[in-house]
């Protein structure tokens, strides 16, 4: 690595935690090289702290890993309808199969702008003709 940039043992410890993110972020080892080295003051006083400082500033942002070893995970469905399970649920059945839903969302019939006409008209003739003004 860069001379300037020497660290003693106690700067590698104390930068490890900085660099994990690095690492599970998969940079190239020669990005991060250019990243962390590029553009040195002439001179270094203190390695560990500019490294601190890059290691931090310069992390790249987390980017989209096509890893063929880990596909994605196929969602999770009902052992029964086979929709997709709500986010969270492990398997078994969907909520609508277990008639959790069925039940608890009873539709009214469906009732058409004629049959709410009529029957509006038939709430206004019901009335006393003494209400009508
Ligand atoms: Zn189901």
């Amino acid at each position: 690595m860069e001379p300037k940039l020497a660290l003693s043992a106690a700067d590698v410890v104390a930068l490890a935690p900085l660099v994990v993110p690095w690492l599970e972020r998969g940079v190239p080892e020669l990005e991060a090289r250019s990243l962390l080295t590029d553009g040195l003051p002439p001179v270094v006083f203190t390695a560990r702290g500019i490294l601190a400082d890059r290691l931090v500033r310069k992390l790249p942002e987390p980017r989209a890993r096509r890893d063929a070893a880990a596909p994605a995970p196929a969602p999770l469905e009902c052992a029964d309808c086979r929709d997709p399970l709500p986010r969270g649920q492990q398997g078994g059945i969907c909520a609508g199969c277990t008639g959790a839903v069925r039940s608890a969302v009873s539709p009214a019939p469906p009732v058409s702008v004629a049959e709410r006409v009529a029957a509006l008209r038939a709430t206004l003739r019901s009335r006393p003709a003494a209400a009508r003004g």
